[in-house]
């Protein structure tokens, strides 16, 4: 398979040099390395400018409501297990009105793989802070600067019991194609953080902005410096923070049918 074979007709209504691009481009490339099966790739969406990305991609795809793909996805996976199932959506998406949602799918380690297009603002209805943007921060599109404090969503992730966190950025697209490869391969719930520019809106977090930033992570972090690498802000790291093997939410349910099948009989 190439990139080309995910290619669908839809013409593509993103900002020139939205970083949407490198997500979209990153995993197409992913998807093809992997061999998928478009037609055994689901693609769950809810609603904002990335959410988008359902109809720019060959699978089974379902652009669902505001906050709700994760639901609607775990729902497909649980009930047709050979399929590989995605949730693409903004940090205002899955972090703001999806957020219990996100926690959820945390604690029941359902086999998925949620991508946050994290560009700290409501694109789609035109910059209102994300739930990602600091407070005290005042962006083009705001009359106030932000009141709200951020939500890190990896510290998030990992509070809620998500056993594969990593962190990417969407303009370095041969590494975000790395990680979405490795997120698809785990077993499990994974979710990649992937910090993007939205050009029209943010003015603060540009390219240059993050380029200033951002640095690799050798290897996932120690157990006693997770906590630290996940809450820095001036410096910003990429890669993958924490990986676990645990229990999914399938094998835990077949080992609860098991045993009380023994004990009916
Ligand atoms: Fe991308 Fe921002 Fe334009 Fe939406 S408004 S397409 S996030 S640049």
């Amino acid at each position: 398979m190439k990139e080309y074979d995910y290619k669908t007709d839809a013409w593509v209504q993103w900002c020139p040099g939205c970083g949407n691009y490198g997500v979209l481009s990153a995993l197409r490339k992913a998807l093809a390395e992997l061999k998928i099966d478009p037609k055994k790739l689901v693609i769950v969406s809810g609603i904002g400018c990335s959410s988008r990305i359902v109809y720019y991609i060959r699978g089974s795809n379902v652009h669902t409501v505001h906050g709700r793909a994760i639901p609607v996805a775990s729902g497909i996976k649980l009930a047709n297990p050979g399929l590989t199932v995605l949730v693409a959506g903004g940090d205002g998406d899955i972090l703001g009105i999806g957020a219990g949602h996100f926690v959820a799918l945390g604690r029941r380690n359902i086999d998925l793989k949620v991508l946050i297009h994290d560009n700290a603002v409501y694109g789609l209805t035109k910059g209102q802070a994300g739930p990602t943007l600091p407070s005290g921060v005042k962006l083009r599109a705001m009359n106030y600067a932000n009141i709200h404090e951020a939500v890190n969503p990896l510290l998030l992730a990992l509070a809620s019991g998500y056993a594969f966190i990593a962190r990417a950025f969407a303009y370095h697209v041969k590494e975000l194609k790395e990680i979405i490869k490795e997120a698809i391969l785990h077993r499990g719930s994974a979710v990649v953080d992937i910090l993007q520019p939205c050009v029209t809106y943010n003015d603060l977090m540009t390219r240059e902005w993050f380029e200033k930033r951002i640095y690799y992570l050798e290897s996932p972090p120690n157990e006693s410096e997770l906590l630290q690498r996940m809450k820095e802000v001036d410096r910003i790291p990429l890669g993958m923070f924490y990986k676990a093997e645990k229990e999914t939410f399938d094998q835990k349910m077949a080992l609860m049918v098991g045993k009380n099948k023994d004990l009916k009989t």
